[in-house]
């Protein structure tokens, strides 16, 4: 068995823009490069944290792998399995091991469903509890989980703070009993407070269940606390990747360098940042040639703007793509 849970190669995604019939012939579309060849390997049990700008292509890579976007290249191996040849009704089935919790919890849970309906529902679309019996029984097993008492079983959404209808939202995802749960900015909505709660939560659960995460967020804090591995992206590609410590103690690419140094630091007499980046993020329609930071990058050279550099280990298990290192 290999230690890879999930395994992403060349995975792509490119949205034709302007793609109606006039555009065409006039040869006027563009393409949007969301997602770029990008590769990358979550190990069983580890928590995998996905960073980067808004717009940077981390939510179309959550679709991605679960199919809600179909991939205009690329691989995903789950267990070893490349989920992009499986028919619908096999993806299905592997959905069920595979399981999504987004940011926003007030729009996510149906307001007209209790929790108990809302919790049922996995449970009889993966046919897993054969009566009423059974799925109330999961379905409180499932509240005790996430550390909401029993008596809220049949209450409704609106009854609840944003943080308890994100546990249950994260209740619903452990329904099904998955082995990967994508969480897309899960914690974002929440106040800072909360926010902690919920991330050990996950924490807790991950143990618990032998969970393996993939966690998205553009928040380096929240990457900090949960991530075991980390991987930084910059317009549709992963600039730099490696273990959580390598990241924050010694970042090597200019992007993940100046990342680091937009956080806010609470000591006045700390260093000023070493690195900062001039100009506005490049874009992804059209991208010419070359590395993407190059027009804001303080070290590049002539070479940057021609081809794109690959992701290459600069230590053991820590990836770069960057010319001048
Ligand atoms: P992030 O999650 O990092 O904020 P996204 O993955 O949501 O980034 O978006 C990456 C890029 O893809 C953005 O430029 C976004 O506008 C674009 N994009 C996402 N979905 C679509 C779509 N369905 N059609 C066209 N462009 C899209």
């Amino acid at each position: 068995m290999s230690e890879y849970l999930l395994e992403a190669r060349n995975l792509t995604k490119h949205f034709l823009l302007d793609n109606d019939t006039v555009s065409r012939l006039a040869g006027k579309t563009r393409t949007l490069k969301a997602v770029d060849g990008i590769d990358f390997k979550v190990k069983r049990g580890e928590t995998l944290g996905l960073v980067g700008e808004s717009g940077c292509g981390k939510s179309t890579t959550a679709r991605l792998i679960t199919r809600l976007v179909e991939p205009t290249a690329g691989e995903v191996l789950f267990k070893g399995e490349n989920l992009l040849t499986l028919s619908h009704k096999e993806m299905q089935k592997t959905r069920k091991s595979i399981q999504l919790v987004f940011q926003d919890p007030y729009s996510s849970l149906n307001p007209r469903k209790t929790i108990m309906q809302i919790l049922s529902r996995p449970l009889e679309v993966h046919n897993l509890a054969h009566n009423w019996v059974e799925k109330r029984k999961r379905v409180l097993e499932l509240l005790n989980l996430v550390g909401l008492g029993e008596e809220h079983v049949d209450r409704y959404p609106h009854e609840f703070s944003g943080g308890q209808r994100q546990r249950i939202a994260i209740a619903r995802a452990l329904a099904v009993d998955p082995e990967l749960i994508i969480g897309d900015e899960p914690v974002s909505a929440l106040d800072v407070s909360i926010q902690a709660q919920v991330l050990n939560l996950f924490r807790e659960l991950q143990e618990k269940l032998s969970l393996t995460y993939i966690f998205i967020a553009h928040d380096l804090s929240v990457i900090r606390h949960i991530s075991d591995r980390v991987a930084v992206m910059y317009v549709g590609k992963i600039v730099e990747t490696g273990d959580v410590t390598d990241i924050f103690n010694a970042p090597k690419h200019p992007y993940t360098k100046a990342l680091l140094d937009a956080v806010p630091d609470a000591d006045p007499l700390s260093k000023p940042p070493v690195l900062t980046l001039k100009g506005e993020v490049a874009t992804p329609i059209d991208p010419p040639p070359g590395c993407r930071l190059c027009n804001r990058c303080p070290i590049a050279t002539p070479q940057c703007s021609v081809d794109m550099p690959e992701l290459m280990e600069v230590e053991k298990g820590h990836y770069v793509a960057c010319h001048n290192l």
